[in-house]
């Protein structure tokens, strides 16, 4: 299975910035039992290729997400895969979103930045649907911008769950928006 991945999955400092970057512990590092080349080969045993998604063959939980434990902590799949296939952290009130809605998947291809809006409203005025993982992992603290109004408004093909999901936001917030209860002010 190994061979099947593609080269550059892991960003410039491979699974070992990628490690760090999912914060492990100096301790944890430092260990043999976690050494990168051995966490990745645990990984990628664990994700069954197809030429889209990638599923993940692990645990998961009741939504659906893969679950895999490194070191003494829990992750979710795919934010473990997003985060070493870009090197950059995500912060603990970011989404790993997927753009396939699949949360099983752990293709980077389909993973992007929830914080990325632009990607996210980019891809659902294309007729691509991001709708599951930001659901389950929304925080509820995700803030709307004009543009986002603006935006959702212009749009009316766009079912509300769909906006809230890319937004990070309740599904009610942006049915409430588009009826003008809130928001007035955004022509
Ligand atoms: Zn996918």
């Amino acid at each position: 299975m190994n061979n099947l991945v593609p080269a550059g999955f892991a960003g410039p400092g491979g699974w070992a910035a990628g490690l760090r970057a999912l914060g492990l512990t100096p301790a944890e590092l430092s260990s043999p039992r976690l050494a990168p080349e051995r966490v990745e080969r645990r990984f990628m045993k664990m994700v069954r290729m197809t030429p889209a998604c990638w599923e993940w063959s692990g645990a998961r939980t009741a939504r659906g997400y893969g679950r895999v434990r490194i070191g003494r902590r829990e992750f979710g799949a795919h934010r473990v895969a997003l985060v070493v296939a870009t090197g950059k952290p995500l912060g603990d009130g970011a989404h790993a979103c997927h753009a396939c809605d699949t949360p099983p998947c752990v293709n980077p291809g389909h993973l992007f930045h929830g914080d990325a809006k632009v990607n996210a409203l980019d891809m659902i005025s294309k007729g691509r649907r991001v709708i599951t993982p930001c659901v389950g992992e929304n925080n509820g603290q995700s803030k709307l911008t004009e543009a986002d109004v603006r935006w959702m408004r212009a749009h009316p093909e766009v079912d509300h769950s769909s906006v809230a999901s890319a937004l990070g936001v309740s599904v009610s917030l942006v049915r409430q928006v588009r009826r003008g209860v809130g928001w007035r002010w955004v022509a």
